[in-house]
């Protein structure tokens, strides 16, 4: 006799919408939702996860297959990360299989055992805590900075906490131990360093936070560069840890620096989990599971690390939530920011957004009374805001993108002891080559883009795919050897700093500067140490370093950031203006900032100067909702590209076509248009723009559009993607 079998409704990382049905594997427990099952699909094996199990399946169970093998022996998901990537999907439109799959680090979605090595402590012996020797240890570095750290804490730290030094620590570790200088010892909680008395306006945010804890509230901590806000997540998250109660700490990748790691595992009495890329998957894995596990009391990690299972749950955090990093620009395309309201609204704990320049998202909310507003109008300690300026610079005569103003500026500030910092947002030698004779520009073959000439490399490189080729040596039109860099990058600044000041430290910051792991804390601790007393690079630069004695920041080239097609451009040039600028004057020494433009009377310039960001921000919000623009509005953007010219543009055509027939209400359907840089990597590109005032009625349409846009004939001429809420138009 037939007993009703048990169906399986599995999410497998694939790109079709929904869960699949198997059958329990012959033998064995019934796996549970949560667990993660190897499956056949198509004609492969799947590491996937058990959504749900019930006694029915829509297919012919006769035709269903077995799932080979179950993974887990315990579910690996707990049922609120199951319920948020359910949420995900379906607000996303993304399917739940990968989904999923971005919920679990690497390890694990490649189906390797969900185990966690045991505790791993060591300390520095008292050989190694005798003089000289650190200092006897010259000629290995790796082997002296492990060193460095474990002398941090005599009592004793957890060796998986070396990992952000970088390079290969265990091998270092263990070479110590060889030599007598460190050894494995029994975990410690070390005693946390006291923290600062707080000031008035961080004891009341403090309290508003700490007041939220044990239900759900959104608070956002706006607050100046340095005015505190990290002291006060850490004063927050002492309560957290004191009830019992785990953190989670979600950080742009560019702001989880070693010292704010350090900051933290010396300021708090917890065990610390980091998640970060530069991780090992298996170091990953191990803080993972820590965290699972409880062992873990607080996690700090970037964007993924939202998914991370939390049996004791107390509090969310989000630091520089303006920061576009905390956007998935590829494949399941989330904002970590937003779906950490979600899902600290399904852990009924409160949520902390913080930031120096909120995204106008976030301010609106404030506005709308959904979000409270905590401020922090002023810097921690003694440090002054920064004088602003700007230097017209039309008509002058610049060096490196330099005019002599600011160069007169530097020279002061450098005599008087001061470090300078130059901010320019291309990197590089020159963004353009060019022919004196004939005109030609190097392009791109395979992209609507020019090639940016790498002088050291003697490379042109395309920034948008990556296609490289050596620099001719003649035009490759007319053939003449009159060739000539037009505009500059930090390549090029960087070599006329040096021959402007030859005596002077300089540290280049920028994403080919700092490709080596551990590259950007070498340039970071020669700025901080003084060896280097001018600084330059790009946005890496920006962005939430603590570098004390910068008196001087010049921004050189404001005005591409003037005049974005993107309708977020003012917003993203008003928070990088702030935040560069909030890098001088941090310590007790008044800063300066020199702001190059053309275009002196821009009013957004004018504005920012004047008034400030908030100002600022009120006054573009108001815009955005004259133009009902977002958050006035919601936005998806369905993009289409192909190696074919039409096929993007026929596919949305199409996509169009269903929309309206499907009755798009009050959802506006704009395009489709090419994407602002059409080629790219060989491609064509398109978009549509679906716009509506109600987020219902948004998904509404997309729920009627989507199922039948893969049926479509066009669809498999055409890779497409959609992106809800998107911070890019390109
Ligand atoms: P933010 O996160 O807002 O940039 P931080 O918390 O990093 O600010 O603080 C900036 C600097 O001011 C740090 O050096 C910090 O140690 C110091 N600081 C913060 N709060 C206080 C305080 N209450 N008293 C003294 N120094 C403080
Ligand atoms: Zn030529
Ligand atoms: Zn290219």
């Amino acid at each position: 006799m037939n007993t009703p079998t048990a169906i399986l409704h599995v999410a497998v990382p694939c790109p079709l919408p929904g869960t699949f049905d198997y059958l329990p594997p012959s033998a064995g427990a019934l796996p549970q939702p949560g667990m993660r099952v190897l499956v056949p699909f198509g004609r492969r094996k799947q590491v996937a996860v058990v959504h749900s199990v019930s006694a029915h399946t829509t297919m012919d169970p006769a035709r269903l297959k077995a799932a080979e093998q179950v993974l887990d022996d315990t579910p690996l998901l707990s049922d609120d990360i199951l319920r948020l990537a359910e949420w995900a999907a379906h607000y996303y439109h993304h399917p739940l299989g990968e989904v999923l799959a971005a919920a679990l680090p690497v390890a694990l979605r490649q189906g390797k055992p969900a185990e966690m090595p045991p505790p791993d402590w060591w300390q520095p012996t008292e050989a190694a805590q005798k003089e000289g020797a650190v200092a006897a240890l010259k000629r290995a570095p790796a082997q002296r900075a492990a060193l460095q750290r474990l002398l941090e804490q005599p009592q004793g730290q957890e060796a998986i906490g070396l990992a952000e030094l970088g390079g290969n620590w265990r091998h270092a570790l263990a070479a110590l131990a060889d030599k007598g200088l460190a050894r494995r010892c029994a975990p410690v909680l070390p005693e946390p360093e006291p923290p600062p008395p707080l000031n008035d306006a961080q004891r009341e945010a403090a309290a508003a936070m700490t007041g939220a804890l044990g239900g759900y509230q959104t608070l956002l901590l706006d607050g100046v560069t340095g005015s505190g806000k990290t002291e006060v997540y850490l004063a927050v998250i002492r309560d957290v840890l004191s009830r019992g109660l785990q953190a989670l700490v979600l950080v742009p990748e560019i702001g989880l620096t070693p010292q704010l790691i350090r900051r933290f595992r010396r300021r708090l009495p917890g065990r610390l989990a980091v998640m970060h890329s530069a991780l090992a998957d298996g170091e990953r894995l191990q803080a993972w599971m820590a965290a699972r596990s409880g062992e873990a009391d607080v996690i700090i990690g970037t964007r993924s690390a939202l998914f991370t299972p939390l049996p004791r749950p107390g509090l969310i955090v989000v630091d520089e939530e303006h920061d576009l990093a905390l956007k998935q620009q590829d494949g399941f395309r989330y904002h970590a920011r937003d779906l950490a309201a979600v899902r600290a609204r399904q852990l009924d704990v409160p949520l902390v957004l913080g930031s120096a320049t909120p995204s106008l998202e976030s301010l609106h909310n404030c506005q709308q009374g959904r979000y409270r507003h905590l401020r922090l109008g002023r810097r921690a300690g003694e440090a002054r805001p920064p004088a602003i300026h700007l230097l017209d610079i039309r008509g002058q005569p610049l060096e490196g993108g330099v005019s002599r103003e600011l160069f007169l500026r530097m020279r002061q500030h450098l005599d008087a002891d001061g470090q300078v910092l130059l901010f320019l947002n291309r990197r590089g030698y020159a963004p353009v080559l060019l022919c004196h004779d004939c005109g030609w520009v190097a392009h791109c073959p395979r992209c609507d883009a020019r090639v940016t000439w790498h002088h050291r490399a003697a490379r042109l490189r395309c920034h948008h795919c990556g296609h490289e080729r050596r620099v001719p040596e003649r035009c490759e039109d007319c053939g003449n050897a009159d060739l000539r860099p037009v505009g500059q990058g930090t390549e090029q600044l960087e070599q006329i700093l040096q021959a402007r000041f030859p005596d002077i430290g300089l540290a280049r910051i920028d994403r080919d500067s700092t490709r080596r792991k551990g590259a950007m804390d070498e340039l970071l601790d020669r700025a901080r140490s003084g060896e280097a007393r001018i600084l330059l690079g790009t946005q890496m630069l920006a962005k939430g370093h603590h570098l004390p004695s910068v008196t001087l920041v010049g921004i050189l080239d404001c005005d591409q950031g003037l005049f974005g097609a993107d309708f977020r451009a003012p917003e993203r040039m008003a928070q990088l203006i702030t935040q560069v600028a909030g890098r001088a004057g941090r310590a007790e020494r008044a800063g300066e900032v020199l702001i190059q433009t053309h275009h002196p009377e821009h009013p957004l310039l004018q504005q920012l100067l004047r008034d400030g960001y908030p100002a600022f921000a009120s006054a573009s919000l108001a815009e955005r909702a004259a133009a009902a623009l977002p958050p006035y509005s919601h936005l998806a953007l369905l993009r289409a590209e192909a190696v074919n010219a039409d096929a993007p543009r026929e596919f949305l055509q199409q996509a169009r076509q269903h929309g309206l027939a499907a009755g798009a209400g009050e959802v506006m359907l704009m395009g489709p248009v090419p994407a602002p840089m059409e080629r790219r990597a060989g491609r064509y590109r398109a978009q549509l723009l679906l716009q509506s005032p109600s987020r219902s009625a948004l998904h509404a349409l997309l729920n009627r559009m989507l199922p039948e846009l893969a049926r479509l004939p066009t669809a498999r001429k055409v890779r497409w993607s959609l992106d809800v809420d998107p911070q890019e138009m390109l």
